[in-house]
């Protein structure tokens, strides 16, 4: 029987749907064998090789320490627009209990991000438009290394990235737990947050626990430090902007009656644009240096080197995704108007070079992100496929 024409949910294309068998292979082998940030040697050579295998114009590895890109032109051959499409590689430093058969065989790493399904959609999608080529233009797909802190997509532009493969637009996908499998959601403007991490060394005089006067207790001035630190959020950055700190660490002292020499706390801080992240920072130096010289300690404070800006989608690249994608899979799959996560996410170091637009794909009642226990769904592998083919599709049309 015919599906009627504007059907709220479209079927996916059959070459796609009979490749979830290869998908959830590829997905289950990364999963096996997480590897963490700048270390992703057999995941980008898999990576590599499959993409030869299925027939790419060109792969290049080797871009910001692991990084690939595959090159595919459509119909036509090189010259006309091109595009980029993204994933990223990494694992978390997590020890898996999700007790699935497809665990991590490595103590203390998983894939508790996605990025092992990230890679396999893209994976597909290079294979699927391989095959078919029903475009013009050029696509470049970037499987990036790092993304969980290290910056792996800035490492990749800094080789060269966009340089070497020129794009006028760049998109990028991530898994969403709690959202149905294979349901697409996106939203203009910042989706995710500008964030970074910082680390305080509080130094003061240690001493004799029974003589607190001779000594000049770092812990008493962290203590201090810690609630100033959250008196930033709530009485100085305007209500209506989001605005996150959140001291993670605390280390000091080894003993019960010693005062420690020093004190380190750590964390992060998390924010939408770029005008809050330098109010939070003004006003973290400020108060790191009057708690200092108030509890006569010193205080210094020091923030990752390249911390991660907000993730803000293009208006115009939102519409034409969110068309592509109720075009492909009809109104039924796709909410525009997706809430925004203070997570961070590196991808805003190439939505910053050229218009791009970041979507989430759900990933059904799976654990959260993060969590020992999440898996990526295999079940939304084929929709992530059909929805990087089909925008590419749209993206470079035919003559
Ligand atoms: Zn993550
Ligand atoms: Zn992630």
């Amino acid at each position: 029987m015919n599906a009627p024409l504007n059907a709220a949910v479209k079927p996916i294309a059959n070459s796609i749907a009979a490749m979830a068998p290869d998908l959830a292979e590829w997905r289950q082998d990364f999963h096996r064998h997480p590897e963490l940030g700048y270390h992703e040697q057999r995941t980008s050579a898999k990576v590599a090789a499959l993409l030869r295998e299925f027939g790419l114009d060109r792969v290049e590895t080797g871009i910001g320490v692991t990084g690939v890109v595959g090159v595919l032109h459509g119909r036509g051959g090189p010259g006309g627009p091109a595009i980029m499409l993204r994933a990223d590689m990494d694992a978390l430093p997590i020890h898996e209990t999700s007790g699935v058969a497809h665990e991590s065989i490595e103590p203390g790493k998983m894939h508790a991000c996605g990025h092992d399904g990230h890679t396999t959609m893209l994976l597909g999608a290079a294979r699927h438009l391989a095959a078919t080529r029903n475009f013009a233009g050029t696509v470049y797909f970037c499987f990036q290394p790092a993304e969980e802190g290290g910056a792996g997509a800035k490492a990749m532009l800094d080789d060269g990235l966009m340089t070497r493969f020129p794009v006028s637009r760049v998109f990028g996908m991530h898994n969403w737990p709690g959202m149905p499998a294979g349901h697409f959601a996106l939203q203009e403007g910042p989706v995710l947050a500008a964030a970074d991490e910082f680390t305080i060394t509080i130094t003061g005089k240690g001493g004799h626990a029974a003589k607190p006067h001779l000594a000049r207790d770092p812990i008493v001035a962290g203590a201090a430090l810690v609630s100033a630190l959250q008196s930033i959020v709530s009485r100085v950055v305007d209500p209506l902007e989001p605005a996150v700190i959140s001291i993670t660490q605390f280390h000091a002292g080894s003993t019960h009656n010693v005062i420690p020499e020093s004190a380190i706390l750590m964390g992060t801080t998390r924010t939408f644009s770029d005008a809050v992240q330098r109010l939070v920072h003004a006003e973290m130096d400020r108060i790191c240096a009057e708690t200092g010289r108030s509890f006569a300690c010193e205080i210094t404070l020091e923030r990752s080197q390249t911390p991660y800006p907000a993730t803000v989608n293009n208006p115009e690249a939102t519409d034409f995704t969110e068309a592509a994608l109720r075009d492909i899979f009809g109104d039924g799959r796709v909410t525009r108007g997706h809430p925004r996560t203070m997570g961070g996410e590196d991808f805003a170091f190439l939505s910053r070079e050229v218009p791009g637009c970041f979507v989430f794909i759900g990933n059904g009642d799976s654990a959260p992100l993060h969590h020992p226990a999440y898996d990526f769904s295999d079940e939304a592998a084929p929709a992530g496929v059909a929805f990087w083919s089909g925008l590419v599709e749209r993206a470079l049309p035919l003559g």
